[in-house]
């Protein structure tokens, strides 16, 4: 089943086309990569997904819906979730804090129910913090829940945004380069933990600089360069295309 269904998705910045015509399925419960050079518009093919930025030109469907230029918080409630190459944690405060935080887009009590603190209010506060624990767990970082954020070693960092997201109950999880900056043994920690994420149901869009790492994941790549795909298929086809060996691999 094609869960995201992109097609001739643009984006241009004054004159530069960061994205250009791009199509793309992305299918349930598997991982796709998206790889290319610095600049080649990776990370603008997240944000056009989740909503930071409208698209020039193309439409995004997710689970047959319409959903080009949608805003990130009405992206996020449909289901797509995203982490960013920095992680952007609330710096403050604690790690379980920047979980529940991610719960936000799911509550349903309004401001009364909050102030008056409504039985139903207090429901929902427990299921959040069932939720976030849980996250928190999955994550393996339970331990720092009490920790301010910003206090954290930076792999932690890296798995409390990905908890934060999670946090969300997304369908497609957006992974923009989670392992950069990682030595190699914990990034395969990430590589075993975006596995569990697949395993429990969601589908994973993965942008990844480390070739070993997107070539043991993903299920499909897309190779962009300049904006512009220059190729995709399986890891197998994508290794061995003459073209990406020239743009990216540059042997
Ligand atoms: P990648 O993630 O593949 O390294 P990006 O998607 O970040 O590449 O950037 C693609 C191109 O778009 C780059 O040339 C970058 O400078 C440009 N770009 C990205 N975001 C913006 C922006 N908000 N305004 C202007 N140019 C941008
Ligand atoms: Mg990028």
């Amino acid at each position: 089943m094609t869960l995201l269904e992109v097609r001739g998705l643009g984006k241009h910045f004054s004159g530069l086309h960061a994205v250009d015509d791009v199509d793309l399925d992305v299918a349930a419960g598997r991982i796709t990569a998206i790889i290319g050079p610095n600049g080649a518009g990776k990370s603008t093919l997240f944000n056009l997904l989740a909503g930071f930025y409208r698209p020039t030109s193309g439409s995004v469907r997710f689970k047959d819906r319409d959903i080009t230029g949608m805003s990130p918080h009405r992206t996020v409630a449909h289901g797509i979730a995203r982490t960013f190459q920095t992680t952007n944690l609330f710096e403050d405060a604690t790690v379980l804090d920047n979980v529940l935080s991610g719960r936000i887009v799911r509550s349903h009590s309004t401001v009364f129910d909050a102030v008056l603190r409504t039985p139903r209010h207090r429901k929902e506060e427990r299921h959040n913090l069932d939720k976030a624990m849980a996250a928190l767990e999955f994550t393996g970082i339970a331990e720092y829940r009490d920790e301010i954020a910003s206090s954290v070693p930076q792999e932690v960092q890296k798995r409390v945004s990905i908890a934060l997201a999670l946090a969300t109950e997304p369908e497609l999880l957006l992974l923009d380069e989670p392992a950069a900056g990682l030595t190699e043994e914990e990034t395969v920690g990430f590589a075993q933990l975006i596995r569990n994420i697949v395993a429990d149901g969601v589908t994973v869009g993965l942008v990844e600089h480390r070739m070993s790492m997107v070539m043991s994941l993903a299920d499909h790549i897309l190779v962009l360069d300049h904006g512009k795909e220059i190729a995709s298929g399986t890891p197998e086809t994508v290794r061995t295309d003459p073209q990406v060996i020239e743009a990216y691999l540059g042997a």
